[in-house]
């Protein structure tokens, strides 16, 4: 089996009929870049940055920022990579920046959080900016749910440009921005953040927290966790309609882009980019090449018109299943 999906390394991610489909991986740590070359992926599409700051006393500065990302860019050898801006708060939480929060996941954490401490923000906006001059980078923004906050970022951002400028020191110029729509918020107002954003990224993980109002750390309710709920089905086709609408990239980086279960359900829903763990990236593209977009389309074109009433599973369990 091993073997087999071995042979898959270096194969394009396409559908039975030839849709290219883009499969890219979520990182981490530095081990995570090694794998992503070894399996070909077609890019990162999250690079989780919290671990800097975790398990350590006091704030990395923005050398430390730069020279990790750096070497991430480098180890990548070309794979285009999003780097997110630090989500901290509510699951991620570190030592010395505490919320007052009772529910920290509806705090101050993410972009909240980033824009309300820019002493705390701006070497890590400031190591990007370098960093990209050594490849293809973009910056994707946690937990949007407002549109000041996109212009707020990039308010901060033309500054920290014209800071770097001032001091004489290279950096990447036009850097696409994105955003994660994680918030439902978001979701719903997805066209407005397409007028605003060079591409986003569906966050399945707090969706769905946020959506069905269950906390992702507590094993007590974790059995109401449901990808396949009406409510998340429906947020997720309107950020990847509003997408194609505006003419630009929606990917999505959730746990659910990676489980191959979705994964005919999503390309239905007219998803393209998928960027996952990088364990899931062969079997999710040993299940691409067996299926058929056109006809996945119009199954689930069907499904989403039938979400309100009551016999849809049959439908929904067979795109899931027989493909
Ligand atoms: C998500 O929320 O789906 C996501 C990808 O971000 P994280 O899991 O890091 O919150
Ligand atoms: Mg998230």
């Amino acid at each position: 089996r091993t073997i087999q999906l071995r042979n898959l390394i270096g194969r394009a991610a396409t559908t039975r009929e030839g849709v290219r489909v883009q499969l890219m991986a979520n990182i981490e740590l530095p081990e995570d870049i090694e794998t992503t070359r070894q399996l070909q992926a077609d890019a990162v599409g999250l690079y989780r940055t919290e671990f800097l700051y975790m398990n350590r006393q006091g704030m990395p500065d923005e050398e430390e920022h730069y020279q990790t990302y750096r070497q991430v860019v480098e180890g990548l050898d070309g794979i285009p990579i999003t780097i997110r801006t630090l989500d901290l708060g509510a699951d991620k939480q570190v030592d010395g920046c505490t919320t007052l929060s009772c529910n920290p996941a509806l705090g101050l954490r993410a972009i909240r959080l980033c824009l309300k401490e820019p002493r705390m923000f701006q070497p890590q906006l400031r190591a990007i900016l370098r960093a990209a001059v050594h490849g293809p980078v973009r910056i994707m923004i946690p937990m949007l749910s407002t549109l000041q906050e996109v212009r707020k970022l990039k308010a901060i951002l033309a500054e920290t440009e014209a800071a770097l400028s001032a001091e004489g020191i290279p950096f990447a110029k036009n850097i696409p921005i994105g955003g994660m729509i994680e918030v439902p918020a978001a979701a719903l107002a997805a066209d407005a953040f397409t007028r605003e954003l060079d591409f986003l990224s569906i966050g399945t993980n707090d969706l769905i927290q946020y959506t069905l109002a269950i906390d992702r750390v507590d094993d007590e309710v974790n059995y109401l966790y449901d990808p396949l709920h009406p409510s998340i089905l429906r947020l997720i086709q309107m950020v990847i309609d509003a997408g194609q609408r505006a003419g630009i990239p929606i990917s999505m980086c959730g746990e659910m882009a990676g489980d191959p279960r979705y994964i005919p359900l999503l390309i239905g829903m007219g998803l393209r980019e998928f960027s996952m763990q990088p364990g899931s990236l062969l079997i999710a593209k040993e299940r691409l090449l067996e299926l058929e977009a056109d006809k996945l389309a119009k199954q689930t074109r069907k499904l989403m018109k039938r979400l309100g009433e009551s016999d849809y599973e049959p439908l929904l369990e067979q795109i899931c299943t027989r493909h």
